[in-house]
This record gives C-alpha cells, sequence and structure tokens, in this order.
C-alpha cells in the first residue's frame, strides 16, 4: 500500500502542490508562535477576534463545569442538550428565520442539507467558484451537478432553462471564500423563482461581519426566508467558535432532522462549545465597532496597496487575495513574507482554479492599523516586477 501511496505523493510534491501544516504554539490571533518564533498572522477566519475573547473562553469554562467535555451521543439519541437547543433559537432569531439547525461543521452542514433535499433525477447548479464543501455536497446528493460561470447569472439562466431536472437547487456562496467577492444574491433569488428553483445560500464569510448586527448577508440585502429558503453558515469563523447551522422554515428543518445523515450520525457538539457560542454571538451582534474597525482596516489596505502598485483584486469583504497565477511565484512569495514575520498563506489548485495560484490575505477586527501598516510594507518590497502578476 504505502508504495502505492508514495507514486501520488511524489507527484504531488513534483508538482509543487505538496501541503504541509504549521504548528501553533499559542492561541489564534494577530501574533501566532511557530517554533518559538512571533509571526504576524494574516490569513486566518477569526474575522472578528473572538477565537481567543475573555468572555467566550469562560462561558465555555463554565458550561464545562456544569456538563463536562464530550455530549456522548448523537442529537438523536441523548446528545441534544438546553446549550444547543438555545444557540438554535438565538440562531433563527439572529438571522431572521423560523428555525436553525446545529450541525458539528460548516462541511458537513452543506454535506447533510443537499444529500436530504436532494434524489437522483434531481439537478444541482452552482458557481464555479463555490466552496469545496457545496460543490461536495452536490456530487453526493446524486442529483445532477452544473457548474455556472462564476457570477454568470445570464449563464445560470440558461442552465436553468435547459434542465430536465425534477427538483433544482442552486447553491452559493454569499461571499466567495478564495476571492472575496460576492454574488448578487437579490438578483439570484428573483432568478430562483421565476425559475421554480429552491435557492441555498452559504454564508460562512458573510455571517457576523456583513448585514446589520452582522445578521449576514440576507439582512444586508434584506433577504427573506421566501427568497432565500436555505440558509447555511458556519460559526467557526466570525463567531469564533466551532459548528455551523442551517436556516429555514420548520419544513426545512424537520427534514434536515429526519434525513440529513451528517446530521444523523454524528456525535452532538460539545455542550460548552454551544455555550461559548452563544456569548460570542451576543458579543459579535453587540460589537459594531469590531465590524467598523474591519472595514477601516480593508480600505486602509487596499489604498496602500493601490498606491505601491501590489496587484490586489477586486473585494471590498475581510479576504483580500492577491492574485499570481505561477505556483512557483505564489510560494516564493510567500516564504519571503515568512522569512519577514508575516504569514500569509499561499494558496494553490485544487483550492483554487489551475493558473490562479495567489496569497489569501485575511484581516481580523484585532489586527491594529500599524500592524496592517507593515503588512504593506513589506509586500511592498517584494519583487513584483520579475513576477508579473495575472491579476
Ligand atoms: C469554511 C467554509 C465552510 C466549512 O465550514 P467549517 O465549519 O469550517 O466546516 C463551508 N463553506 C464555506 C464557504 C467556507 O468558507
Amino acid at each position: 500500500m504505502d508504495q502505492a501511496l508514495q507514486t501520488s505523493l511524489s507527484e504531488r510534491y513534483s508538482q509543487q502542490l505538496y501541503r504541509e501544516r504549521l504548528t501553533l504554539d499559542s492561541a489564534q490571533g494577530p501574533e501566532v508562535i511557530i517554533d518559538g518564533k512571533s509571526y504576524l498572522a494574516f490569513c486566518s477566519n477569526d474575522y472578528l477576534g473572538l477565537a481567543n475573547h475573555p468572555d467566550v473562553i469562560q462561558s465555555f469554562q463554565k458550561a464545562a463545569n456544569q456538563y463536562g467535555l464530550g455530549s456522548g451521543a448523537s442529537q438523536l439519541i441523548v446528545g441534544h442538550c438546553r446549550s444547543h437547543c438555545l444557540l438554535e433559537e438565538e440562531l433563527a432569531e439572529f438571522t431572521g428565520r423560523e428555525r436553525a439547525l446545529l450541525f458539528s461543521s460548516g462541511y458537513m452542514a452543506n454535506l447533510g442539507a443537499m444529500s436530504a433535499l436532494l434524489n437522483r433525477g434531481d439537478a444541482v447548479f452552482q458557481d464555479r467558484l463555490n466552496h469545496a464543501s457545496l460543490l461536495d455536497a452536490g456530487r453526493l446528493s446524486g442529483a445532477r451537478l452544473q457548474r455556472f460561470r462564476h457570477r454568470d447569472l445570464q449563464h445560470l439562466e440558461a442552465c436553468l432553462t435547459s434542465s430536465k431536472g425534477h427538483r433544482k437547487l442552486i447553491a452559493t456562496d454569499g461571499v466567495f471564500s478564495m476571492d472575496g467577492d460576492r454574488q448578487e444574491l437579490t438578483v439570484l433569488s428573483k432568478l430562483a423563482s421565476e425559475q421554480n428553483a429552491w435557492l441555498m445560500l452559504d454564508d460562512a464569510h458573510g455571517f457576523g461581519v456583513l448585514g446589520k448586527n452582522g445578521r449576514g448577508s440576507t439582512n444586508e440585502f434584506q433577504l427573506t426566508q421566501n427568497e432565500i429558503p436555505i440558509l447555511m453558515a458556519t460559526l467557526g469563523k466570525s463567531a469564533g467558535s466551532f459548528g455551523a447551522f442551517v436556516a429555514g422554515s420548520d419544513a426545512l428543518i424537520e427534514t434536515l432532522i429526519q434525513f440529513s445523515r451528517s446530521y444523523i450520525y454524528t456525535t452532538a457538539l460539545p455542550p460548552a462549545v454551544a455555550e461559548a457560542t452563544r456569548t460570542s454571538l451576543r458579543i459579535l451582534a453587540r460589537d459594531d465597532w469590531r465590524r467598523d474597525h474591519l472595514k477601516r482596516l480593508v480600505s486602509l489596505f487596499r489604498e496602500e496597496c493601490l498606491n505601491r502598485n501590489i496587484p490586489v483584486s477586486e473585494s471590498d469583504t475581510a479576504i483580500q487575495p492577491v492574485i499570481i497565477g505561477d505556483i512557483d511565484k505564489t510560494l516564493k512569495i510567500s516564504r519571503l513574507l515568512f522569512e519577514q514575520g508575516i504569514l500569509v498563506s499561499a494558496i494553490r489548485p485544487p483550492t483554487v482554479p489551475i493558473g490562479s495560484a495567489r496569497l489569501r490575505i485575511t484581516f481580523s477586527a484585532s489586527h491594529t492599523v500599524s500592524q496592517v501598516e507593515r503588512l504593506v510594507d513589506v509586500l511592498s518590497r517584494m519583487p513584483w516586477q520579475s513576477i508579473n502578476c495575472a491579476a
């Protein structure tokens, strides 16, 4: 077996696609410790700086004292506890939906929702740049998978019109995870209703950061449960916690409880995680200053990059990619940054399309203005000319 595995590992290595993990010896935050050295990090999804918030930690500790660590069973056996129930009610209220259902991760929520809603004979329509978990969910569901060109709703309309699928479901990221740009949700929801298609939004990068009090993309564009009937978001990003949820009608949630295999056949989240998330949700809703500060950092960064000819992409969110194209050059810049004490991840295929390797820079409300200035300063001294960016 190992010999067979070694062949594909070597191949991956020679294509410069080999992945390696960094090992942190600190909490998540603007500064992290790796091998005893401190790095300024611009690659986490902890957009609001809540992953290491003292009140969140305290709720976690208190709940662990009361409920212990493990939930002991799946939700449908005996793992569903009061903390899960309260968090679900709060998430439903927060997102303006009838009900919400907790999953153990966003990946599982997407897999579970889509395979509960679709079968062979149905069709699922996905933006080409949707997150891997949505694409995998589509494949697993058995429905016919059709990918439309990125944010090209005319292409989507053509695909929908010619489809013979029984049920039709459109799935999209709200904010695209590797590009930071957004889907035209208002137009998309109209199209979905005209075409009698169901619409599923993955708001992993909008929840907590967009809309009033961080209520997400649906709130920002005033899209109700009727317009976007299936809403999913993770709690591992701006909520700084772990887990995920799907929100929508009572019928949707009951369907997921009955038929969603990644909900049914897995151990429930630890109750202390749910309690910590409840606290983080309160802070997230209350602290508008976190979103304001994050927005300021993003515009400062973009302005400075444009002044210094650093080729940032079009994005107004906390995700600010610098698309380089070539894998070798992307790795080289990422290593040069690392040597300067700056941590930015190099994103390569298959995470992004071939020819669009990039630096994925992300900001958090816990970054300071001077940390962003330092990033720009170091970036501006990178050998961009010799690199000839794709963007
Ligand atoms: C991170 C992410 C997920 C997966 O969420 P997890 O809770 O990390 O499993 C799903 N969709 C999108 C768009 C994401 O960025």
